[in-house]
């Protein structure tokens, strides 16, 4: 039997192809999607414009599909953190911020992440695949859900969860496409936020797909201390990186600007003068900058700075001119906060097991060895 097609993972153009390869009009394409997002409803036979013919035809071919929730955890500061299954045995988690006037969701777009950066808990368990478009909007479809009994939604998303977006390309942009179109959700393009650690190839063809908002995490001023941190740095060094971010910029227009995410870790990239080097290097880029204080895992290796070390930190930049903010720390206690997501991973790269492996053993091996000589 035919596999049934999740129309969450369709945009527009896609629907309208679909039903005109069944004989139909576009429009008709457009109407299904009033139906599915404007007024929620997921029953194909109360979808009275559509001809009987069509709805019969929905719904023996298609689906409407959300993933489902595995866990959901509540912090108390308000923040949300659900699990959510997806390739049979696995999950991915996403995150709900909410704030004064606005309501922030942290998607993830890969199962895992391959790229590895030195201080993210993602990345430590390795990867498992590229989520589907479906996958990626029903999370938003799902935070929605949750709202709905406080008549709020989901004002911002941002593609800063699970996974490196732009190493998924396709379903990631379609994602973004369909919760930027006016018949679905209507986000504004300064509200959905891809963030990268600096795919330079995908960076150069974005602008051709999208308009959205681009976060880039930059984390060091020189390629030297990159390298070591993100370690895709080794093939796009920074001048790459920034200009292929200088090129979008141009393409999006007037008033439009990027955002640096630079996570401060103590003693490692958190010196004033690498405060200065960032000023420096960011001349004449429109951009913000957003400290993320390191938030700590389990055997990272790693340490958050002192917050005093934040704000000097945060001062060098905002005397040079730049809009430097600290991002506040959500969702601790849940471990939801930036780079602790981890999920359930089948990890194909067994990453997670040579990382434990190099950071547990001599310990047990020094108890160990001292058990047996006494
Ligand atoms: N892969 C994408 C998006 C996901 S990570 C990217 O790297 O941009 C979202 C942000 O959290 C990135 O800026 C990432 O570098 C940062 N981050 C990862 N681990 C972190 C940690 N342990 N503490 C603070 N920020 C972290
Ligand atoms: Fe992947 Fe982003 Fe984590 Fe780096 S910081 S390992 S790119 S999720």
């Amino acid at each position: 039997m035919n596999e049934l097609i999740n129309l969450y993972g369709l945009t527009r153009s896609q629907l309208e192809k679909l039903f005109v390869a069944q004989g139909l009009q576009s429009f008709r394409g457009r109407q299904l999607m009033k139906w599915i997002y404007h007024s929620g409803i997921s029953d194909f036979s109360e979808m009275s414009d559509l001809p009987l013919a069509t709805r019969d035809w929905l719904s023996q071919r298609t689906e409407l599909a959300l993933p489902n929730v595995v866990s959901r955890e509540e912090s108390t500061d308000g923040t949300v953190k659900w699990a959510v299954q997806v390739h049979e045995d696995e999950c991915v988690e996403m995150v709900l911020i909410p704030e004064k006037g606005r309501n922030t969701l942290c998607v993830s777009s890969q199962v895992g992440c391959s790229l590895d950066c030195s201080f993210c808990s993602t990345g430590k368990q390795g990867f498992n695949g590229n989520l589907s478009t479906a996958e990626i909007v029903g999370q938003l479809l799902l935070a929605n859900q949750h709202l709905e009994s406080k008549n709020e939604m989901i004002t911002n998303v941002v593609f800063m969860g699970m996974g490196e977006p732009l190493l998924n390309f396709e379903s990631v942009l379609a994602a973004a496409n369909i919760m930027m179109d006016d018949m679905a959700f209507g986000l504004s393009k300064r509200k959905v936020t891809i963030s990268s650690s600096g795919v330079v190839p995908a960076i150069e063809k974005l602008s051709e797909h999208t308009d959205c908002s681009l976060a880039i995490s930059l984390h060091a001023p020189n390629d030297s201390l990159r390298d070591q941190l993100v370690p895709i740095n080794r093939r796009y060094p920074i001048e790459t990186l920034l200009q292929a971010c200088r090129n979008y910029l141009k393409t999006l227009g007037p008033h439009r600007k990027l955002l640096f995410e630079y996570t401060l870790i103590d003693q490692v990239n958190d010196h004033i003068s690498l405060a200065k080097e960032l000023a420096h290097l960011l001349e004449g880029i429109p951009c913000k900058i957003n400290l993320i204080p390191f938030n700590d895992f389990d055997h990272s290796g790693y340490r958050t700075p002192e917050r005093s070390q934040v704000f000097a930190f945060q001062s060098v930049l905002i005397e040079r001119g730049y809009t430097a903010m600290i991002r506040s720390t959500r969702g601790e206690d849940i471990s939801a906060a930036c780079g602790q997501l981890a999920g359930n991973v089948r990890d194909r790269t067994k990453r997670s097991e040579r990382y434990l492996a190099s950071r547990a053993p001599s310990s047990i091996l020094v108890s160990e060895n001292r058990r047996v000589s006494s």
